[in-house]
């Protein structure tokens, strides 16, 4: 179980996190959703302290620490627990696919090469690139791009995955068999939280759905009530955009 407490985050004075309570159960696929500058990017980073919250407390299954006053110990505590799919990928463009998927596994993990690569091929299957593990990023399309980023993280074997918006920056005609790759992951009861802005696939996907504005949890439920039975005018008017 994933329970974070009182976040808050401020970039000089802006405050962009006012207090986030959000509890994430085991298998969960929680969607964020919300305006442009509402905070969501910023929530995920907090989780594993790619952005250190000001206040506030984050557990991942027994592990749980006070983001004000934790240590590199703790974060690197955290950190194992976790891994985060790009926005824009993040890969390292002179190394080919495999061994951008090696990479954490080997650094991080102190796994053996050999295990590495048999893990690697694994989750590149199950990505759907088998075919291209000698290739390097710049010879893929996006979509291809972020499989290798959802592939990466699936091969640390992490407690939760961290999407952060992860078919944003890609056309339109790609954005179908990166869902597609995700929601076969969900399938398998990887608890995730998504950040995105793909409606259909919070709704088809998501078994709950976070409703952020203005550094706020505004409301949340299951599909079903956010986007059929919205309690809040907020929600409301926000969801109305979209259909
Ligand atoms: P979007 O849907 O557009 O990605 P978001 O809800 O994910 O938006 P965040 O990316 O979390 O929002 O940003 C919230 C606010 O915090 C924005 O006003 C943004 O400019 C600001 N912000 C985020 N990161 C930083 C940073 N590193 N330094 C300064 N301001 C930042």
């Amino acid at each position: 179980m994933i329970t974070l407490s009182n976040i808050h985050k401020s970039f000089g004075k802006q405050e962009v996190l006012k207090g986030i309570d959000l509890t994430v159960e085991q298998g969960d696929v929680v969607a964020i959703l919300g305006p442009s500058g509402s905070g969501k990017t910023t929530l995920l980073r907090c989780v594993n302290f790619l952005e250190r919250a000001d206040e506030g407390k984050v557990q991942i299954n027994g592990v749980g620490v006070d983001c004000r006053h934790a240590r590199k110990h703790d974060i690197v505590q955290i950190r194992r627990k976790t891994a985060m799919v790009f926005q824009h990928y993040n890969l390292f463009k002179h190394k080919t696919v495999l061994d951008n998927v090696t990479e954490g596994m080997i650094i991080a993990q102190k796994m053996s090469k050999t295990d590495a690569r048999a893990r690697a091929l694994r989750v590149l299957e199950q990505v759907g690139l088998s075919e291209k593990i000698n290739e390097y990023p710049s010879m893929l399309s996006g979509g291809q791009q972020q499989r290798v980023g959802i592939a990466r993280a699936l091969a640390l074997n992490p407690e939760v995955i961290l999407f952060d918006e992860p078919t944003s920056a890609l056309d339109p005609e790609l954005v179908g068999e990166v869902l597609s790759v995700i929601r076969s992951i969900a399938q398998e009861g990887i608890t995730m939280i998504v950040v995105t802005h793909e409606m259909g696939f919070a709704r088809e996907v998501a078994n709950r759905v976070v409703f952020m504005e203005g550094g706020h949890v505004v409301e949340q439920g299951t599909p079903e009530e956010i986007f059929l039975r919205p309690k809040q005018e907020r929600t409301r008017q926000f969801l109305s955009r979209y259909s």
